[in-house]
């Protein structure tokens, strides 16, 4: 193998390492005892009567964290009518609920790559890393990571015990998040061949594209047909499809790659009916073909675009694409038979906030109309900032669209606009990720063992745990 060097002003941008306590891990979580909701010391400690799923299901809304869940819950309650505050998202009913610290090795706001490598491979690693291991020495790692030894995938773990593997997902197949179900790559810009250069032209690289081609996965559907070449499309040992009509006819005896779009798929507040389907109908596609391998079978499905919204601060199309994965897990739910567990987290969190006192159903996406002291309704006025102008409850902390005193005044027409970017303190050009932990709630066997505040990669550890069983 030839070594090559690595250009420094890239390695310092891209993979900050530590030099130390890299391999952030906890001793694997025991099995819990069958207790309803153990605590987390409990949950350390014995190692008894936990039954293991046949069927496992992680849905992960990206940039879900829990202010878009929250704001999330009331604006699909207000779609149906409801004041909104009172309703109940499908995961909001189920049983265990966790705490999840997202940090990454090298990174205390973390990326998709890293969290995603945590969360389905059960360690820590660098932020932009897919499924590599960390170490201290960034060209040891690219090295390594360049057709090395490299750790099974969660994909690689469900077919040594003999199960079926669908991988979903509204973003590119190719995107952090699914390529951490079936792929090793330094870097997660390395989506296709075309990404193989400098400097990322190592001996031994290969595209996530051409690995996703090259794996197991039985069926793989979402976004992401420009990171293909016709040739790889063409190895694909299975039925291509690109449409709805397309998967919904594919054949039942063959594995399914489905590229809806070129890039991502789109936005659900803009996807065409009938030419991509939605998260729900992928997913319960994806169980019909599954559930009828009896070994059972594992599932990511992402809802990937909920981030891309938030990195444009514009907080209807997140909203609408958490409504979506909404009723993907209602789906799951309605159709899992009760040996499925079903998680349902986010990687990491958004600078995304909801705020300034509005009354009981007011409108989520609306401004800012506070409650009378006198009648305990609604305020007929607006409330107002100290520059004597109205506010949204919707915000983010950074982002394109920063709040000045000379800004426009804003109305409810302009701030309920689908296309409305809501304003921001720090002035980025893409809003960013946030650092506190994220929710994650399970339901059915096994789900006992997900309660307290764990770090992200003990998801991982015990989904590996569960497989070798
Ligand atoms: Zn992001």
């Amino acid at each position: 193998m030839i070594v090559k060097t690595m250009p420094m002003k890239h390695l310092s941008s891209l993979l900050l390492l530590s030099t130390a306590a890299l391999q952030v891990g906890c001793a694997p979580a025991s099995e819990s005892s069958t207790q309803k909701a153990p605590s987390a010391s409990a949950k350390m400690t014995s190692d008894t009567g936990t039954e293991s799923p046949k069927n496992i299901i992680v849905f992960i809304g990206d940039g879900m964290g829990i202010s878009t869940i929250t704001a999330g819950r009331i604006f699909v309650g207000q779609e149906k009518g409801q004041m909104g505050e009172e309703n109940m998202l499908s995961f909001d009913t189920f049983p265990q609920l966790a705490l999840i610290k997202t940090y990454n090795t090298n990174a205390q706001v973390p990326d998709s790559a890293g969290t995603a490598t945590a969360i389905l491979s059960g360690y820590k690693t660098n932020i932009g890393a897919v499924n590599i291991k960390p170490v201290s020495d960034v060209q040891k790692m690219f090295l390594e990571g360049c057709g090395g030894d490299v750790s099974p995938t969660l994909t690689d773990k469900a077919k040594t015990s003999g199960k079926s593997v669908g991988v979903i997902s509204t973003a590119r197949l190719t995107h952090a998040t699914p390529a951490a179900m079936y792929s090793h790559s330094v870097s997660r810009d390395i989506e296709a061949d075309k990404d193989l250069k400098a400097p990322f032209d190592y001996d031994g690289c290969v595209s996530i594209s051409q690995q996703l081609i090259d794996s197991d996965v039985d069926i793989a559907i979402g976004g992401g047909r420009k990171e293909f070449t016709d040739a790889q499309v063409a190895a694909w040992p299975g039925a291509v499809v690109s449409n709805k009509a397309e998967l919904m006819s594919a054949p039942n005896d063959q594995r399914v790659l489905g590229l809806f779009n070129s890039s991502h798929m789109s936005y659900e507040a803009d996807r065409a009916e009938t030419e991509e389907p939605s998260l729900a109908e992928m997913t319960t596609y994806t169980m019909d073909r599954l559930s009828s391998d009896p070994e059972g079978y594992v599932m990511m499905v992402e809802a990937g675009r909920i981030d891309h919204a938030h990195h444009g601060s514009n907080a209807y199309r997140a909203l609408k694409d958490l409504q979506a994965l909404d009723e993907a897990v209602a789906a799951a739910v309605a159709k899992a038979d009760k040996d499925t567990l079903i998680l349902v987290t986010a990687d990491h969190s958004h600078v995304f906030t909801m705020a300034g006192y509005p009354a009981r159903g007011n409108p989520i996406m609306g401004l800012v109309r506070g409650v009378d002291r006198k009648t305990g309704g609604p305020d007929a006025d607006y409330t107002l900032d100290k520059d004597g102008k109205p506010y949204t409850t919707l915000g983010y902390h950074n982002g394109p669209n920063v709040r000045e005193a000379d800004s426009d005044t804003l109305t409810d027409n302009m701030v309920q606009d689908r296309d409305y970017r809501q304003q921001t303190a720090v002035h980025l050009g893409s809003e960013t990720h946030a650092g506190e932990d994220v929710a994650l709630y399970a339901t059915g066997p096994g789900a006992e063992r997900f309660s307290g505040v764990m770090e992200q990669n003990e998801i991982g550890e015990t989904l590996e745990a569960f497989l070798a069983k």
